[in-house]
């Protein structure tokens, strides 16, 4: 059983390597945006109930995420283990994770403000599907377009640099309480999230042993 939480600023690439670290473990990826899109688009009861905040734009309540990521840990393919990347994002939500499943590693991916600047003024990403690409380290095979429908891909109003380093410094605040929580308990890994995807990945890998 292994149950690891990946932790870093937007930008950072742990959607990137939670993939990877799901594939290679053999244990589920779940990333909270994805888990929500799937409950409601399985029509389940607790999916309806996020799909009509999603509709509107809304933060969908923490208490509804932590009921679907509940269901979600129940399903017999996560029995092996997960890597869970967005989710906790504050100290308040770790507790309520705590709850549900205990963790046993936590990955921190470091990385200087002003690259993620950079890396996210590349990022683009697909309203239908939510899919992320990036036009530097992960473009899409037709440029400008989804892989998955070929939807035309947008930059988000909130990866352009102001709304960036706004986003940083809420997620500072909300984060490094959470970090401290992690380390006192002694589960926190930090790796450089800094370079390619491969060598990211070989960090996370050594610091998992
Ligand atoms: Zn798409």
């Amino acid at each position: 059983m292994r149950r690891i939480v990946l932790l870093g600023p937007p930008g950072a690439g742990k959607g990137t390597q939670a993939k990877r670290l799901a594939t290679d473990l053999g244990i589920v990826h779940l990333s909270t945006g994805d888990l929500l899109r799937a409950a409601a688009a399985r029509g389940t009861s607790l999916g309806r109930e996020a799909d009509g905040y999603m509709r509107q734009g809304l933060l969908v309540p923490d208490a509804l995420v932590l009921r679907i990521l509940r269901e979600r840990l129940a399903a017999p393919d996560a029995q092996r283990g997960f890597v869970l990347d967005g989710y906790p994002r504050n100290v308040a939500q770790a507790h309520s994770l705590a709850e549900i499943t205990p963790i046993d590693h936590v990955v921190y991916f470091e990385i200087p403000e002003s690259a993620l600047v950079e890396r996210l003024s590349q990022r683009r990403s697909c309203p239908t599907c939510g899919a992320v690409y990036n036009l530097v380290t992960q473009p899409p095979r037709t440029p400008g377009r989804c892989d998955r429908d070929g939807t035309t891909l947008v930059q988000r109003s909130d990866d352009e640099e102001g709304a960036v380093r706004t986003r940083l410094a809420v997620y500072r605040q909300a984060t490094l309480p959470l970090l401290d929580l992690y380390r006192t308990q002694g589960r926190l890994r930090t790796v450089s999230a800094g370079g390619t995807v491969e060598e990211v990945d070989a960090r996370v890998r050594a610091s998992l042993r």
